[in-house]
């Protein structure tokens, strides 16, 4: 008797065991490693594959200020997701877009990443990607914009409901900007290591027309020096020295790879960071006790840029064509 019950009991076990065992197997049999990263769960999904869309139907989202973590549907979140990142007043085809990419990028976000213990995603756009609450959202806006504004939000994720972004069958990881000053950078310029096929340098007319296409940054010598400082105590800067700031190289884009002040060569990415330029597409000019930084464009300038989506939906391009023209050779397809 005690041992068909220890046989029923293995046999439930096994039924349970078996399917949880080879359905993740199957899902991530298409595995692949990510170069770049240092998370243990690189495995990439294949679209191809069948795939439970319900397994991501909730996000575990990280409010950064107190910590907490909220359980939102997918949809929802990307409500609050697509309100905070681009203006509303954008054209309905470059919110459709930015939808998109949103959704992408989160799917992505979940299955290969693990910045976050215990939530699959964070607020914060530096880290993941912005969120607002509808009631912190509307709150921004003018009264009379808000219900307009909020509808144009809710067709973008209405509209693109279950499409995701992928290439050869794989979700891209969706990088998206503000401006790319008229050309998009590669990952490499950026943070060096690889690049992805489908995130290529492509121009875009019409960006300069946007606020966040041109702006400047002007330091003392002396503030310019105590900022270097900071994160290089050994720089030595004599600005009565010949080209005692120079440009050395250059990215395939055209933006600022490598500076050297004094004796410190700098990355554009850390120099931007430590004076808060715009972006790495810079010059600048030694004007008496000033130095004046002339900054084209805003954000990293990989994969879609926000002003250029919407410049592309003002001359007639939809949200499809506006997401292919940023990410080459992508499709878009249905979950
Ligand atoms: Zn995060």
């Amino acid at each position: 008797m005690k041992k068909s019950i220890l046989l029923f009991i293995i046999f439930m076990i096994l039924v349970f065991l078996i399917p949880s065992v080879f359905s993740r197997s199957f899902l991530f049999s298409n595995a692949e490693v990510k170069s770049g990263t240092q998370n243990n769960e690189n495995e990439k999904f294949n679209i191809e594959e069948p795939y439970d869309y319900n397994q991501h139907s909730t996000i575990r989202l990280l409010h950064k200020a107190d910590q907490s973590v909220e359980e939102l549907p997918l949809d929802t979140y990307l409500l609050g997701v697509v309100s905070a990142e681009m203006p509303a007043n954008f054209e309905q085809e470059a919110l459709n877009a930015q939808a998109l990419v949103a959704r992408t990028y989160t799917l992505y976000t979940i299955i290969n990443s693990s910045k976050h213990e215990n939530a699959d995603i964070c607020d914060d756009s530096a880290c993941c990607q912005a969120w607002l609450s509808k009631e912190d959202r509307l709150a921004k806006w003018e009264e009379n914009l808000r219900d307009e504004n909020w509808s144009k939000i809710e067709k973008a994720v209405n509209t693109t409901k279950g499409k995701v972004i992928t290439y050869e069958g794989n979700i891209i990881d969706a990088f998206f900007h503000s401006n790319s000053g008229g050309l998009t950078e590669t990952p490499a310029g950026v943070w060096g290591g690889t690049n992805y096929p489908y995130l290529q340098s492509v121009e875009t007319a019409g960006e300069d027309a946007y606020s966040q296409y041109s702006s400047e940054v002007i330091l003392t010598k002396e503030e310019l020096k105590n900022k270097i400082m900071e994160s290089h105590p050994d720089l030595i800067l004599d600005y009565n020295a010949e080209n005692p700031i120079e440009i050395t190289e250059y990215t395939e884009s055209n933006r600022v790879k490598t500076i050297r002040i004094g004796n410190i060569n700098l990355s554009g990415v850390e120099i931007r960071n430590l004076i808060g330029l715009r972006s790495t597409n810079f010059t600048f000019k030694i004007d008496g006790e000033n130095i004046v930084f002339s900054v084209i464009g805003y954000g990293h300038g990989v994969g879609m840029s926000q002003t250029g989506a919407d410049s592309m939906a003002k001359n007639g391009s939809n949200y499809e064509e506006i997401v292919k023209h940023f990410y080459t050779g992508v499709e878009i397809v249905n979950i």
